[in-house]
C-alpha cells in the first residue's frame, strides 16, 4: 500500500513544491517518510495506524521538506532588552540601508575602481571623506571587526618592538580577544606598567627604551574599576609620546560618535574626543554603539594608515562590498546629528523615552489580553532595566518597561523553551520563574508574532500536561 517515490511525486500537494524547494530534499523526504510507514509495519502497528499514516505522507512530506528547506541563520525577535546582544547579531541595519546595500550588491559596483581616472581605486576611499567629515581623522580603513583592527594596528606598528599597556587596560572580550594574546600574535612585546587599579604617568615614562613601538590606550569597555584608581588620559601619553618620537594608540571598543549624555546615557569617549586628544590611531567595531554591519574600522594619521594598507594582514581581513556599503551609508547618518539617533536602530533603542516605552507596553498588553490564554495566566506591565550590551557602557541601567507573564503552576522553563523554537523564535528573559518581554528591543510590528507564540507555547504546555 506504500505509494511508489515517483507516485508520491505526482502527488499535488508534493509537486507544488517543486518550484520552491530543491528536488533532492523531496525526494529525500519522501523516502524519510516512507521508511517511517516501514518501521511502523515492522513494529507491529495496527492495519488503521498504518493505514492513517499512509493518507497523511503527501502532508507529511510537505512539512517534513519544508523544515528541512528552512534557513539555518534566520531572524529571531530579541525580547531581551539587551540592545547590542552579540549572540543575536549585535546591531540590526535600517531598512534604508539594506535598500542602497541590495542596489550594491546585485550587479557590479566600483569597488575598487576610480571612475574619474579609469583606472584601479582603492575600496577604503568610499569611506574616508565621511569618516574625516565625522571623526577629523586624516585618514581611514576598515577591516572585518575591531580584533583584527587591533592585530592589524599593533603588527604595522609595533612588530618586534615593545608596546607599554597600563595593568589596568589588559582587557579580555568574549569570544577569547585578550589583549596580551593579540599582542603575542601581532609579534609585539607586551609591557604592562603601573597596577590594576591605579597607573601614573610616570610610569609609561619610566617603562620606555629604545625598543619601545608604541603606547597603546585600551578602553575598558566591558568593564570598571571603582573606588582609588587612578589612569592617564590620552592628553597627557601624547605628551610622552611625542616627546620620544613614538606612536600612541588607543583601542576604543564601541566607537561612539557622538555624545549621548544627552539622551541621558553615560558620556563615552568619542572617536573625535581620541583625536582631538593627540592619538594617533584608533579602533572600534562598526557593530556596537555605532550601530552599523561588523567591522573593524581603523582612523588616524595618514603616514600610519598608508603603512597598514601595505601590510598583507590586510589583505586578510578585508572586508567585502556588503560591509562597505552598510558602513557608508551608516556614518552618513552621523551628518546629522539630530537626526541620527532616529535613523539607527541600535541608538534608537537605547534613547527611547519612558513615554514610548509606556505604549509600546500597553499595546502588547492589550494584544495579548484579547487572547483566550490571558485568562489561565498573569499577565502585567513592570518597571525593569535594559542593558546596552556588547560589552558596552557595563554600568548602565537603562530603565523599561516590560509586559511579563507569570504562568503560575506551569513550567516557565518548558514556556521559554517553546517560544525560543517557535518558528520565528522569540528570546525573552525569565527572572524569578516570570517570562520577561523587554518592549525596549522590541518593534511595533514584532508584537503580532510574540503574541502568536505565546498563543502556540500555551498550547504547547498543554499538551505536556
Ligand atoms: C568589543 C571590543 C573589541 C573586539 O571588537 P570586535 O569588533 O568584536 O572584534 C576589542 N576591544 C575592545 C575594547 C572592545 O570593546
Amino acid at each position: 500500500m506504500i505509494p511508489k517515490v515517483d507516485e508520491l511525486l505526482d502527488n499535488e500537494l508534493v509537486k507544488e513544491m517543486d518550484t520552491q524547494i530543491p528536488r533532492k530534499i523531496i525526494v529525500d523526504s519522501i523516502r524519510q517518510k516512507t521508511e517511517e510507514v516501514r518501521g511502523a509495519i515492522k513494529n507491529g502497528e495496527s492495519i488503521d495506524y498504518i493505514k492513517d499514516m499512509i493518507e497523511r505522507l503527501p502532508n507529511d512530506i510537505e512539512s517534513y521538506a519544508k523544515q528541512k528547506n528552512s534557513y539555518k541563520l534566520r531572524p529571531v525577535v530579541n525580547a531581551t532588552g539587551v540592545v547590542i546582544h552579540t549572540n543575536l547579531g549585535r546591531s540590526p541595519i535600517n531598512p534604508e540601508i539594506l535598500d542602497h546595500l541590495k542596489d550594491v550588491a546585485k550587479g557590479y559596483s566600483n569597488l575598487e575602481y576610480d571612475l574619474d581616472k579609469g583606472s584601479r581605486g582603492s575600496r577604503y576611499s568610499h569611506l574616508e571623506e565621511v569618516v574625516a567629515e565625522i571623526t577629523g581623522a586624516e585618514s581611514a580603513m576598515v577591516v572585518n571587526n575591531n580584533a583584527a583592527a587591533v592585530l592589524l594596528v599593533l603588527s604595522t606598528i609595533a612588530k618586534g618592538k615593545e608596546v607599554i599597556v597600563s595593568r589596568g587596560e589588559l582587557i579580555e572580550i568574549g569570544g577569547a580577544f585578550r589583549v596580551p594574546d593579540v599582542m603575542e600574535q601581532s609579534g609585539a612585546t607586551l609591557v604592562e606598567v603601573g597596577t590594576t587599579n591605579k597607573t601614573h604617568k610616570r610610569d609609561y615614562e619610566s617603562a620606555i627604551t629604545e625598543n619601545t613601538g608604541a603606547i597603546m590606550k585600551v578602553h575598558t569597555s566591558n568593564y570598571r574599576i571603582m573606588g582609588f584608581t587612578s589612569a592617564v588620559e590620552a592628553s597627557e601619553l601624547k605628551e610622552i609620546s611625542e616627546g620620544h618620537g613614538i606612536p600612541l594608540i588607543e583601542d576604543l571598543g564601541s566607537g561612539v560618535l557622538i555624545d549621548l549624555s544627552k539622551y541621558g546615557i553615560t558620556y563615552e569617549p568619542t572617536v573625535r574626543d581620541s583625536l582631538d586628544s593627540g592619538v594617533d590611531v584608533v579602533t572600534f567595531s562598526g557593530d556596537k554603539l555605532l550601530g552599523g554591519p561588523q567591522a573593524g574600522v581603523i582612523v588616524g594619521k595618514k603616514e600610519y594608515i598608508d603603512q597598514m594598507k601595505k601590510n598583507p594582514l590586510t589583505r586578510a581581513f578585508r572586508v567585502d562590498k556588503f560591509t562597505i556599503s552598510a558602513l557608508e551609508a551608516t556614518f552618513r547618518y552621523y551628518l546629522d546629528e539630530d537626526m541620527v539617533v532616529s535613523r539607527i536602530p541600535t541608538l534608537r533603542m537605547l534613547t527611547y523615552p519612558m513615554e514610548v516605552l509606556r505604549n509600546k507596553a500597553d499595546k502588547l498588553l492589550k494584544m495579548m489580553e484579547q487572547e483566550d490564554f490571558h485568562k489561565m495566566v498573569n499577565l502585567s506591565i513592570q518597571d525593569d532595566y535594559s542593558e546596552v550590551g556588547g560589552g558596552s557602557l557595563p554600568m548602565e541601567k537603562l530603565p523599561t518597561k516590560c509586559v511579563v507573564v507569570d504562568l503560575g503552576e506551569k513550567s516557565t522553563a518548558k514556556f521559554e523553551k517553546l517560544l525560543r523554537t517557535n518558528t520565528i523564535p522569540v528570546i525573552a528573559r525569565i527572572y524569578k520563574d516570570k517570562i520577561y518581554f523587554d518592549l525596549r528591543t522590541i518593534e511595533d510590528s514584532e508584537m503580532d508574532i510574540i503574541t502568536k507564540a505565546v498563543i502556540s507555547a500555551m498550547d504547547g504546555l498543554e499538551e505536556c500536561d
